[in-house]
């Protein structure tokens, strides 16, 4: 029994426990689940995911390396041939962690690094202390050669440390993603989520850093759903042409208590498409109406901010997760590049333009939030 959907990616948030306390955490991590996996469950789960055909899986929590079962799992899906990665804090390690990584040939390693100063990364992240210890791990991971990524989730109050974090990283062989919070957790102050102005800047400071360096000086990216059908940044994330949310299409989200939603970003339990303890995740992904939301996706159904877009039979409305946070509604993504695009620069910006219209009331707002924020093009 299969279906027409390859699974890339599954997701998987080994474990809620953690033991940082982050602001913009979307799952408002810290305590365990009550019904988290054992790990008998989890070695299930790991030769389930392979009869899915699922391609590759992401350990991520809460804090993976919290969970004393980590490697086994972690060798498990290795050894039945699925690639790994692991998004860690960076915080929880012990002198073999490097060299048993590496024994696992990682596809990646990502740390979470929110700041360039340890003020500001310790006050995102909540706990003294943490700054130096994630840059530890980083160093040692590096001085092992894994394959090392630093994420930066961008809210209010670090788009000044982004210039600086850029030096910091430059040349040191580390892949930087920056992606921007959601205001799904219960920690986030509502005020600290970006406004459209602020997230196309961050996609501008990307695009700049990507005309500046070479992916060998500097890999920089975007998260895969920043920005997408923008008529002037072309080089924000690493897809040639945005295809819409793969929420259920190519990847797939599974809590550390086994239930499943087609992306762990979308939190809210209605998204639910059942719990590995009661069906295998590969009868969940084969399951002719599961994910309905994106695969039986109809244009018809798209929110006001999308119904009218050029870009929506290939879109499909931009980010599920996006589009529910800020429009309480699916298929209506009120922050792509596009809608912005038209909101600054008015209905006829066109490629080649850049800027137009500036000198008016808007874009004289944009200018100033785009210096403020992340400083000039090439001054990095
Ligand atoms: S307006 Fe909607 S459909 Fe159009 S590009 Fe933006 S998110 Fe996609
Ligand atoms: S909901 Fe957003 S983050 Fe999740 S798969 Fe879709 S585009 Fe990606």
């Amino acid at each position: 029994m299969g279906n027409a959907y390859k699974l890339e990616c599954a997701v998987w948030e080994f474990t809620l426990k953690c033991n940082l306390n982050c602001l913009h955490c979307g799952s408002s991590a810290g305590k365990l689940r009550k019904d988290e996996l054992s790990p008998e469950e989890a070695l299930k789960l790991c030769s389930d995911l392979k009869e899915a055909g699922c391609l590759g899986v992401a350990l991520m929590g809460g804090e993976p390396f919290l969970r004393a079962d980590f490697w086994e799992v972690a060798s498990e899906i290795r050894k039945l041939g699925m690639e790994l990665s692991v998004i860690t804090n960076g915080t929880v390690f012990s002198p073999d962690t490097f060299k048993k990584l590496k024994a696992l040939s990682p596809r990646a390693v990502a740390v979470s690094i929110d700041g360039a100063k340890k003020e500001i990364h310790e006050k995102i992240r909540g706990v003294p202390g943490c700054y130096g210890k994630s840059w530890e791990f980083i160093n040692k991971a590096l001085a092992e050669k894994l394959p090392v990524s630093v994420i930066t989730t961008v809210s209010r109050l670090n788009p000044g440390e982004l210039k600086e974090l850029a030096g910091q990283l430059k040349g040191r062989n580390i892949a930087w993603q920056i992606q921007t919070a959601g205001a799904e957790g219960a920690r986030f102050p509502k005020g600290l989520l970006l406004d459209r102005e602020e997230f196309y800047s961050v996609g501008m400071f990307i695009e700049n850093l990507r005309k500046t360096f070479t992916p060998e000086e500097l890999p920089v990216i975007g998260a895969h759903d920043l920005g997408y059908n923008s008529s002037f940044l072309k080089n924000v994330s690493l897809h040639e042409k945005w295809t819409g949310c793969q929420a259920g299409i190519s990847m797939l989200g599974i809590r550390s208590n086994g239930d499943v939603l087609g992306c762990l970003a979308i939190n809210n339990d209605e998204y639910i498409e059942g719990n590995v303890g009661a069906r295998a995740v590969s009868e969940i992904w084969n399951d002719k109406k599961a994910f309905s939301y994106n695969r039986r996706f109809q244009l018809s159904e798209a929110g006001g901010n999308c119904v009218s877009c050029p870009h929506l039979e290939t879109c499909r409305g931009g980010c599920c997760e996006m589009s529910l946070m800020k429009t309480g509604v699916l298929h209506n993504d009120y922050y792509c590049f596009f809608s912005v695009e038209k909101e600054l620069f008015g209905e006829k910006s066109r490629p080649g333009t850049f800027l137009p219209g500036l000198g008016s009331k808007r874009a004289k707002k944009f200018a100033k939030i785009k210096k403020i924020f992340l400083g000039e093009r090439n001054g990095l």
